[in-house]
C-alpha cells in the first residue's frame, strides 16, 4: 500500500495537502495491478477549488491578452518538451500503445497553439454610423469559474480542448479529470503554472459523482464543459441548464463507415482496421461498424482480415506495439460480452480475440481484436456503443440503404464514406445526418481551428468544442451603442429608437 503513487489534487497552484477522505484504484492495464490511489474530492475540496478560481477571476480576466498569449505559448513549449513524458502516464495508466499516445498529446498541442492566437479571436466588431453619428459596437467577455469533466479514453487531449481556450478567453478552470487515469491532468497543470500561469487559474479535482455534482449545483461556477458517454452527457446538461449554467455535453458514439463497391478496397481495409482497432477501440470517433454495399464486403472481409492478423497486441510501452489492454477488467469483461451476445444473436464471428492472452500479463485487461460478418440493425453489437476492439460488417444492397442505416442511427458523432466516385461522395455529404464526416478518411476528427462535435444524442448544447465554437464557448457578446453628445441630439422624443 505504502509504495502506491499517491495521486491528490491540484488547488490554487500547489498540490492539495489536506488529508483524502476518500480513496480510488488507479490500474496498470497491462498487468492488471493497482498501481496508484486517486483523491477522491468531497464537496468541500470542490468548494476550495472553485473558491479558489472565483478569486482568481478578477486579475486573470483583466489581465492583456498579449500577457495571456505569451503563457499560451510558454505552455506550449513544455508540453512539447514533455510530450513523452506526458505519453508515458497515459500508456501506464490507460493502456494505449506510446505511439497512440503521443499522437493524443500532439491533437491536444494543437488546440493551445490555436489558443496561442487569442489576441485575434477574440477580436471584436465595429460599425461606423449605423445612425447618423451613433456607432455600435462589440466585445467579447469571460464567462467567470468554468469546470470541465473528461472521460478515461482522452487523459490529456479532451481536457486540452477545454482548458486552454477557456483560460485564453480570461475564464478560470476547474477541471475534473477521469478517475481511472488521472495523472497526466495533474502533469499538465504544474506544466502550465511553470509556464506563468497564476495560481487558482487552473485547478484540477479528482473524483466521482460526488465532486461533478457539486460543479453541476455551485453557484460560481458559470459553464461547464462535458465529454463522455450519452447518459451521463445528457444528465450533465440537464443538471447544469437547470442550475443556469451554460452547458455543452458531448456524448457517445456509434461510427459507420459505408464502403461502395467501387472504393479502393486496400485502402478501405487499411482505414477499417486502423480506426477499429486503434486504441483498442475506446475512441468516441473510431469505427465499429463497416456498411458494405453490393459485392464490397467479399472484397474487404478477406482483406481486414489478414491485416487482423498482423496486429501487434500487447503492453503499451514496448516497441512496435500497435494496440493495448483495454482500460478495466469490468470494461474488458463488458466488451467481450458483447462477442458472447453476436454470436448468440446470428453474426458470424469472422475473427475470435477472446481466447487472446499476453505471455507475462496473463493478469492484464486484454481482448484480441474481434471482426463480426452479417451483422443485422435489431442486434445489440449493431445497436450498442461497445468502445472495444469489436468491428461488425453490415452488408447492404445499395447506397440508400446504407444512408439509411447510418441516418436510422440515435449518435451521429462521426461517419466515412469509402469511394471514388465524385458525386456519390458529394450526394453523401449533403445527406448525411451526422456532425464529423470523412470522405475516404475514417476518423474525420476535426483540426484545431475547426470545431469537433457530433450531432444528436452524441450532442447536448448548442456549440461544438474548441475552434471558434470554443471560444464563443468561453465568452459572451457585449454591444454598445454610442455617440458622442451634439446640441442636434437634444430634445425628449418618446418613440422607439430607430436609425435615421
Ligand atoms: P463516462 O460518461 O463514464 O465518464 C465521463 C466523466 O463523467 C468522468 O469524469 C466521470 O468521472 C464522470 N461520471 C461518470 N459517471 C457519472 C455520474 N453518474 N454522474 C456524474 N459524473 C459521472 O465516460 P467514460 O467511460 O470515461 O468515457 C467513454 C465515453 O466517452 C464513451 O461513451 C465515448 O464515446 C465518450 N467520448 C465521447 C467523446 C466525444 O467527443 N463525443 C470523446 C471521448 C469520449
Amino acid at each position: 500500500m505504502s509504495e502506491l503513487k499517491q495521486i491528490g489534487h491540484w488547488i490554487d497552484g500547489k498540490p492539495h495537502g489536506r488529508p483524502v477522505e476518500r480513496h480510488g484504484d488507479v490500474f496498470d492495464p497491462a498487468t492488471g495491478q493497482v498501481a496508484g490511489k486517486v483523491a477522491m474530492a468531497t464537496p468541500a475540496v470542490v468548494d476550495e477549488a472553485v473558491a479558489s478560481a472565483q478569486a482568481a477571476f478578477a486579475s486573470w480576466r483583466s489581465s492583456s491578452l498579449t500577457k495571456r498569449s505569451r503563457i499560451l505559448f510558454a505552455f506550449r513549449e513544455l508540453v512539447e518538451k514533455h510530450k513523452a513524458e506526458i505519453a508515458a502516464y497515459l500508456t501506464a495508466e490507460h493502456g494505449k500503445v506510446t505511439a497512440d499516445a503521443m499522437g493524443e498529446v500532439q491533437r491536444g498541442l494543437e488546440v493551445i497553439e490555436f489558443a496561442c492566437g487569442i489576441p485575434h479571436l477574440l477580436k471584436g466588431e465595429f460599425s461606423e454610423n449605423v445612425s447618423t453619428e451613433v456607432d455600435v459596437w462589440s466585445i467579447r467577455q469571460p464567462l467567470g469559474v468554468v469546470a470541465g469533466i473528461t472521460p478515461f479514453n482522452f487523459p490529456a487531449m479532451v481536457p486540452m480542448w477545454m482548458y486552454p481556450l477557456a483560460i485564453a478567453c480570461g475564464n478560470t478552470f476547474v477541471l475534473k479529470p477521469s478517475e481511472r487515469d488521472p495523472s497526466a491532468a495533474n502533469f499538465c497543470a504544474e506544466l502550465f503554472a511553470e509556464a506563468g500561469l497564476p495560481p487558482g487559474v487552473l485547478n484540477v479535482v479528482h473524483g466521482d459523482k460526488v465532486a461533478v455534482d457539486r460543479l453541476l449545483e455551485h453557484p460560481d461556477v458559470k459553464a461547464i464543459s462535458f465529454v463522455g458517454s450519452t447518459p451521463i452527457a445528457q444528465y450533465i446538461y440537464e443538471t447544469g441548464t437547470r442550475h443556469g449554467k451554460r452547458v455543452q455535453a458531448l456524448g457517445g458514439a456509434k461510427n459507420h463507415m459505408i464502403v461502395l463497391p467501387d472504393a479502393d478496397m486496400e485502402l478501405a481495409a487499411d482505414a477499417a482496421v486502423s480506426a477499429g482497432y486503434g486504441s483498442a477501440g475506446e475512441r468516441c470517433m473510431a469505427i465499429s461498424m463497416v456498411v458494405a454495399v453490393g459485392d464490397a464486403a467479399d472484397r474487404l472481409i478477406p482483406k481486414m482480415r489478414e491485416r487482423i492478423a498482423k496486429l501487434k497486441v500487447g503492453p503499451g510501452h514496448l516497441e512496435g506495439m500497435e494496440m493495448g489492454p483495454l482500460v478495466t477488467r469490468v470494461h474488458r469483461d463488458k466488451v467481450a460480452g458483447y462477442v458472447d451476445a453476436g454470436v448468440a444473436e446470428g453474426a458470424e464471428l469472422v475473427t475470435d480475440g477472446r481466447p487472446f492472452k499476453v505471455p507475462g500479463h496473463e493478469g492484464g485487461f486484454f481482448l484480441g481484436p474481434c471482426l463480426f460478418d452479417k451483422v443485422e440493425p435489431g442486434m445489440s453489437i449493431y445497436k450498442d456503443e461497445i468502445f472495444g476492439p469489436v468491428l461488425g460488417v453490415s452488408r447492404v444492397a445499395s447506397y440508400d440503404e446504407a444512408i439509411a442505416r447510418v441516418n436510422a442511427g440515435p449518435y451521429a458523432n462521426g461517419v466515412a464514406l469509402f469511394t471514388n466516385d465524385g458525386g456519390a461522395a458529394r450526394k453523401f455529404q449533403h445527406e448525411v445526418e451526422v456532425g464529423m464526416v470523412g470522405i475516404n478518411v475514417p476518423i474525420p476528427v476535426p483540426v484545431a481551428f475547426y470545431s469537433f462535435g457530433g450531432w444528436k444524442a452524441s450532442l447536448f448544447g448548442d456549440l461544438h468544442i474548441y475552434g471558434m465554437d470554443g471560444v464563443r464557448f468561453y465568452s459572451r457578446n457585449k454591444v454598445f451603442t454610442g455617440r458622442w453628445p451634439d446640441p442636434r441630439h437634444r430634445g425628449v422624443d418618446l418613440g422607439f429608437p430607430t436609425s435615421k
